[in-house]
Formats: C-alpha cells, sequence, structure tokens
C-alpha cells in the first residue's frame, strides 16, 4: 500500500493453523473470494496430488529429492513433516509480497505456525477450533480422502495438536463459516488500528516523527 510519501506500508503475515479437520482450507477460500486483495501462499510438498488438485494452485508438488534440495538452499520459511509427507512455505514469494504491502495468508500445521513464530514474530498467529472433538473426526471422515490408518493419525494428533491453542494470539471456532470468516476479517481490521503498526502509518503519513506520542 502506498502511503503519502510514498513509503511503501508492509503487508500483514496472517498464519491459519489448527488440527486438520478443523476447517482451515475452508475459510482460506471463503476469506479469499470475499477480499481478493490478499495473497494466500501456495505451498511445497511431497504429498502425491487429490482428484482436482493442480499444481502450482494448489500445491507445488515435488519430489523428496527436490524438496530436500530446496530445503538445503534455505529456500523454505518454515517447512514440516505432516503425517510422513512434507511441506514447505516458500520463502522468498512470501518476503516480496509483504514488502509489496500485500496481505499475505498461511495455511500451515501448528509446527510450521510456531516455526514461523519464532522467525516472524510481528505475524498474526491464528487458531482455527473445530466445535467439538466429535464434529472434527466427522470432517475428517467425510472428507473421504484417506486410508484407515492415515484416518487414525490425524484423529489422534488433532486431540494432542488443540492444546497448542495457547501459543498463538487468537482463537476462531469454526463452528458457522461465514461467521469465523468475519471474525478474522475483524481481527485483522483490528491488527491494522494496533498501536505498534499504527506508529508506522502515522510516521509514513506525516512524514515527521511523532515520537512523544509513544514515550
Ligand atoms: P493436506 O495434505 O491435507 O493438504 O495438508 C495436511 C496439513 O499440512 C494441513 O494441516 C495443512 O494446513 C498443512 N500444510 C499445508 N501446507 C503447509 C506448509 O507449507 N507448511 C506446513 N507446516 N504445513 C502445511
Amino acid at each position: 500500500m502506498l502511503e503519502n510519501n510514498n513509503v511503501v506500508k508492509k503487508g500483514l503475515l496472517l498464519v491459519i493453523s489448527g488440527p486438520s479437520g478443523a476447517g482451515k482450507g475452508t475459510i482460506c477460500k471463503e476469506l479469499l473470494e470475499k477480499n481478493p486483495d490478499f495473497w494466500l501462499s501456495v505451498s511445497a510438498t511431497t504429498r502425491a496430488p487429490r482428484k482436482n488438485e493442480q499444481q502450482g494452485i494448489n500445491y507445488f508438488f515435488m519430489t523428496k529429492e527436490d524438496f530436500v534440495d530446496r530445503l538445503a538452499k534455505d529456500d523454505f520459511l518454515e517447512s514440516a513433516e505432516v503425517y510422513g509427507n512434507y511441506y514447505g512455505t516458500p520463502r522468498e514469494s512470501v518476503i516480496s509480497k509483504i514488502e509489496e504491502g500485500k496481505d499475505v495468508i498461511l495455511e500451515i500445521d501448528i509446527q510450521g505456525a510456531l516455526k514461523v513464530k519464532e522467525s516472524y514474530p510481528e505475524g498474526v498467529f491464528i487458531f482455527i477450533l473445530p466445535p467439538s472433538m466429535d464434529e472434527l473426526k466427522r470432517r475428517i471422515i467425510k472428507r473421504g480422502s484417506e486410508t484407515e490408518e492415515s484416518l487414525m493419525r490425524r484423529f489422534k494428533s488433532a486431540y494432542k495438536e488443540v492444546n497448542y491453542v495457547s501459543k498463538y494470539n487468537y482463537a476462531v471456532m469454526n463452528d458457522e463459516l461465514s461467521e469465523a470468516v468475519e471474525k478474522i476479517e475483524s481481527i485483522i481490521t483490528a491488527e491494522k488500528c494496533s498501536v505498534e503498526r499504527m506508529k508506522e502509518n502515522i510516521l509514513s503519513k506525516e512524514g515527521i516523527i511523532h515520537e512523544q506520542l509513544y514515550d
């Protein structure tokens, strides 16, 4: 975003995370439909594409060798092994979009979110909670794309993962999709009004330093 004196204000890094089946993907899809200016990062993965998934749109599907090669080049902002496959967030595209002033969304697992928090603590970390553990189970089964063994693995880790909610800035329960999306939009609005972010805004708008405001 261009401010009065041509200083580009950095975009927000919004990390949407939570257990598998909580509905992160659906929330992000809806959020992007309502806010086409947001930019969703496309992750790299070694998992095989599911039916209807497209290269470069849902994921950058790659071999384990290619993934390890990129990892060695420090190409990922974070990476994690999730249910036996590797996933990684391409660093360069995310950082350059933020620098351009775009609000960037990462839809990643909990291990990855915690790694991003270490290297980019100014990110906004949102934990998506399922309405109940029974509902979470029902959603994972409904997805229908998993083997029995992988379903069991997802249930077990989802039970453990809910405990990580305390590491996040916000928790949004995904009971009603439209309400969950509205809550995230409100979080974004609130974050953009935070004193820390407004400080940058005031400095660039006025072109003078209002240091006394922040003493
Ligand atoms: P799925 O295989 O169902 O698409 O994703 C499995 C899990 O991996 C989900 O929780 C998803 O959010 C997470 N995931 C997707 N991309 C990334 C990524 O780049 N990094 C990390 N850490 N997790 C990811």
